[in-house]
């Protein structure tokens, strides 16, 4: 297959190397372009008022691509558009260094990469790591790869991306893998509050991923637990029960209104 390889924590990233390698390992033909510097937590921001300007990797780097000086979300545009030689059949996001579950998803670069190829109607799959202190991707990599291996058979709708968590234990202790749900796991509100060499005052996000879900089929559990989770997510934000209850209450919303 013709991949297009990007992430969020940028071009320099060890789980990107990782999975880049053992992609190639597998046969795949692998086309890097990932953002020059970290955009961890940019969402599926877009650059709009700024050039975005993109360096050739070289083979020195042992990745073929480019580096894009933009977000996760311009990486995937510009390399479909602009940068690929044809339309790549997957798009693969990662290995993002730090999971990638609950609520946080809509803050992950990581996640929005893979989203934006789904809006796009290419097929695709994001890889988070579940620690963000230990960088050997190896084990991660060869498992992330086996599951882009397996993806023409789970061939899921390409309107939906497979969001993919890796848990930080030896592979040994991996228990297995579940399909989860999107859990209400989300970063606890804290900020360090510190001062500078000028005595000005600044803050630092500091929160910590929290998990009240205890639910055994969502993703932060499982994750926690051992298992590799996979949550097939859509950028449809529509909630269907609600646009039918609001339904009944047309007579409220008349126009021209009173
Ligand atoms: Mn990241």
């Amino acid at each position: 297959m013709l991949i297009l390889l990007t992430n969020d924590d940028g071009v320099y990233a060890p789980g990107l190397r990782a999975l880049n390698q053992a992609l190639l390992h597998a046969g795949h033909e692998v086309f890097v372009a990932a953002p020059e510097t970290e955009q961890s937590a940019v969402g599926h921001a877009i650059t709009l008022v700024d050039p975005i300007r993109v360096r050739p990797l070289g083979p020195p780097a042992g990745l073929s691509g480019y580096a894009v000086d933009g977000t996760p979300a311009d990486c995937v545009k510009l390399a479909v558009s602009e940068l690929m030689p044809r339309p790549p059949e997957l798009v693969v996001s990662g290995i993002n260094q730090g999971a990638n579950v609950g609520f946080n998803l809509f803050y992950s670069g990581t996640v929005s990469a893979a989203t934006e190829a789904a809006l796009m109607g290419l097929a695709s799959l994001a890889f988070s790591y579940n620690s963000h202190r230990d960088q050997d991707f190896s084990q991660s990599a060869h498992i992330a790869a086996r599951l882009v291996g397996l993806y023409p058979r789970l061939a899921p709708d390409p309107v939906v991306s497979l969001n993919v968590n890796l848990p930080a234990v030896d592979l040994a202790k991996i228990k297995g893998i579940r399909l989860a749900r999107q859990s209400t796991a989300r970063l606890g509100e804290k900020f360090l509050r510190r001062t500078d060499p000028r005595d000005r005052v600044y803050y630092w996000q500091a929160g910590e991923t929290q998990s009240t879900d205890g639910g055994s089929d969502a993703d932060y559990p499982l994750l926690n637990d051992g298992y590799v989770t996979i949550t097939p997510v859509r950028h449809d934000l529509t909630h269907e029960d609600e646009l039918r209850r609001l339904g009944t209450l047309t007579s409220l919303l008349n126009w021209p209104m009173d």
